[in-house]
C-alpha cells in the first residue's frame, strides 16, 4: 500500500490517478499502464470489496445484456411496481419525489421502439466482445481461472413466455447475437437441476461469466501494482484545477499531485463529476444477492429465469442469485426482504436445493448499480478540463463492459480515436 508521499516522489511519466478500485477503475488502470503512464488507484476500501457493486453482481458477461431496462410501455407498469412488494422492481415511496427527475428521464429513454433500439445498438458496441476481452485480461493478469466462456441459459416457463419478449430478442438478433432454442425434454437434458416448470430455453453460446467478481477485481489490481502502479488507501474529495489544467487531487489523506484523473467511483462519482463542471443524472438501482454455500445442486452454466428476473451463477462462494431493482437513496438501509425474494425464487427454480432455507448456509448482500436514466455510461472528458475523464454509470452491465471502457479511457488520454463511437456517452447529454 502506498502513501501520498510515495506517490509524489515517484519520477517519470505522466501520472494518472484512477479514483475507485471497482471493476471499471481496475480496467482503466490496466489500459493506462499498458500505454506507459504512471498510475495510482485511489480506493478507500478494499479493491473489489463488499462496498463495491463489482463485488456482488450476477457475474454475467453477456453480449445479450443490451436490452435497456426502460422499454416502450414501461410507464403503464410503474404504479404496479409501487404497489407490489414482491416483484423484481420496487420504488420506496419516501424517495419518490427526489427520484422523480431520474424516473421521468428513465421512462422517456425507452418510450419508443426506436429509442430502445438505439440504446441496444450502443450497448452492443460496448458489450459485443466482452467475454473475449475478459478472457484476455484475466490471462494477462494471472487470474485466467476466474473467467469462463461456457455460454449462458435464458429459461422460460414456455415458448409463449419467450415470445412475449419478442422485441427484445429481435433487437438482439439485429445486433448479431445468435442462439439456439431448447424445448421440452431438451431443456432438462441440458440442465437437469432446473424445475420442470421451465419448458423453453435460449442457449447463448457466446456468453461468459466470472467465478468470483470480487477476487477478479483484486487480481486485476494486484497486476496493476505488479506492473509498477500504486494503490493508495484514500478517498477523493475534489480536484485542484488551475486554468483548465489538473494539478492534483484533494483527498482525505492530503493532496495527490497528478496530471490526469479518471472518475470511476461508481455511484459516488456524481459529486466528483460536479466538481469538474458536469452535473450528471445518476441514481442507484439498488440490487441484492443471496448465495448458498455448498449447494446440493446448481446449474452447470449460469441461468436467467424469465419469471424471477435474476442471474443464477455458480461462483466460488456457492450458488448466487442476484437481481432486484430497488429505487431508494444510496444510504438507506438494505431491505433484506428483497434478498429473500431472490432466495424464494432460487428454491423454486432448483427443487434439488430443498425447501428448508433454515438448513442452508446463506449469505446476503446489497449493492448500488450506478445508473443513468438512459442506461448508458458516462465515458468522456470533463467539461472543465480534458485532464479528468469520466468512467462511470455502467448500471446493469459494468462488469461486462469494463474492459472496453478502459480502452476508451486510455484512448482519450492518448488523443487516439476511441475504438467505438463515444458520442452517446457524453457527460453533457443531461443538460
Ligand atoms: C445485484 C447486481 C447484479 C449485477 N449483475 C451484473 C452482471 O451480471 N453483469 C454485469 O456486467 N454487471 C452487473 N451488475 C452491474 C455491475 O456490478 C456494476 O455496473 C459495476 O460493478 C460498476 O463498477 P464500478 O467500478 O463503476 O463501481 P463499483 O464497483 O461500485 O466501484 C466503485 C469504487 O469506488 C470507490 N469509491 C467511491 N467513492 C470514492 C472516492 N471518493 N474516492 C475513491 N474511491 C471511491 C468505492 O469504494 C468502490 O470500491 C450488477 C450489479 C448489481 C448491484
Amino acid at each position: 500500500m502506498s502513501t501520498p508521499a510515495d506517490v509524489k516522489d515517484c519520477p517519470a511519466a505522466r501520472h494518472i490517478v484512477v479514483i475507485g478500485g471497482g471493476i471499471v477503475g481496475a480496467c482503466c488502470a490496466l489500459a493506462l499502464i499498458k500505454d506507459g503512464y504512471r498510475v495510482t488507484i485511489l480506493e478507500p476500501g478494499e479493491p473489489g470489496g463488499e462496498q463495491a457493486a463489482s463485488y456482488g453482481n450476477g457475474a454475467f458477461l453477456s453480449p445479450a445484456s443490451i436490452i435497456p431496462m426502460s422499454m416502450p410501455g414501461l410507464w403503464k407498469k410503474v404504479p404496479g411496481y409501487l404497489l407490489d412488494p414482491t416483484g423484481p422492481f420496487t420504488i420506496r415511496w419516501r424517495h419518490l419525489l427526489r427520484l422523480a427527475p431520474w424516473l421521468m428521464r428513465f421512462i422517456q429513454a425507452g418510450a419508443t421502439p426506436a429509442k430502445a433500439a438505439r440504446t441496444a445498438r450502443v450497448l452492443s458496441s460496448l458489450l459485443g466482445d466482452a467475454p473475449t476481452r475478459h478472457l484476455a485480461l484475466a490471462a494477462a493478469c494471472g487470474v485466467a481461472e476466474l473467467i469462463r466462456q461456457d455460454g449462458l441459459l435464458y429459461v422460460y416457463p414456455d415458448r409463449a413466455a419467450f415470445e412475449s419478449e419478442a422485441f427484445a430478442w429481435q433487437l438482439r438478433r439485429e445486433n448479431g447475437i445468435a442462439w439456439t432454442e431448447l424445448e421440452g425434454e431438451q431443456v432438462h437434458a441440458f440442465e437437469p437441476s432446473l424445475s420442470r416448470r421451465y419448458t423453453f430455453a435460449v442457449r447463448l453460446q457466446s456468453g461468459g461469466h466470472c467465478l468470483d467478481p470480487g477476487a477478479y477485481v483484486q487480481g486485476l489490481v494486484r497486476s496493476v501494482v505488479a506492473q509498477g502502479g500504486a494503490l493508495l488507501k484514500a478517498r477523493a474529495e475534489g480536484f485542484n484545477v488551475v486554468d483548465g489544467q489538473l494539478l492534483g487531487l484533494i483527498t482525505d489523506q492530503g493532496m495527490v499531485p497528478c496530471d490526469g484523473a479518471v472518475i470511476a467511483a461508481g455511484i459516488h462519482s456524481k459529486v466528483l463529476a460536479s466538481g469538474v463542471g458536469d452535473r450528471v443524472v445518476l441514481e442507484s438501482e439498488r440490487g441484492y444477492h443471496v448465495e448458498i454455500a455448498d449447494p446440493a445442486v446448481g446449474p452447470r452454466i449460469p441461468v436467467m429465469p424469465s419469471d424471477g428476473k435474476m442471474a443464477n451463477t455458480l461462483t466460488r462462494g456457492g450458488l448466487r442469485a442476484s437481481g432486484q431493482v430497488e429505487l431508494a437513496s444510496v444510504d438507506s438501509p438494505p431491505d433484506w426482504a428483497r434478498a429473500d425474494i431472490l432466495l424464494h425464487q432460487l428454491l423454486k427454480t432448483y427443487p434439488g436445493l430443498g425447501d428448508e432455507p433454515g438448513r442452508l448456509r446463506i449469505s446476503r448482500w446489497q449493492g448500488n448499480r450506478p445508473s443513468t436514466p438512459d442506461g448508458l455510461p458516462i465515458i468522456a472528458q470533463a467539461s472543465m478540463t480534458p485532464d479528468v475523464v469520466h468512467a462511470f454509470g455502467h448500471g446493469h452491465v459494468g462488469l461486462a463492459s469494463a474492459p472496453m471502457t478502459g480502452q476508451i479511457v486510455a484512448s482519450l488520454f492518448a488523443g487516439r480515436t476511441p475504438p467505438i463511437d463515444i458520442a452517446p456517452f457524453a457527460a453533457t447529454r443531461f443538460r
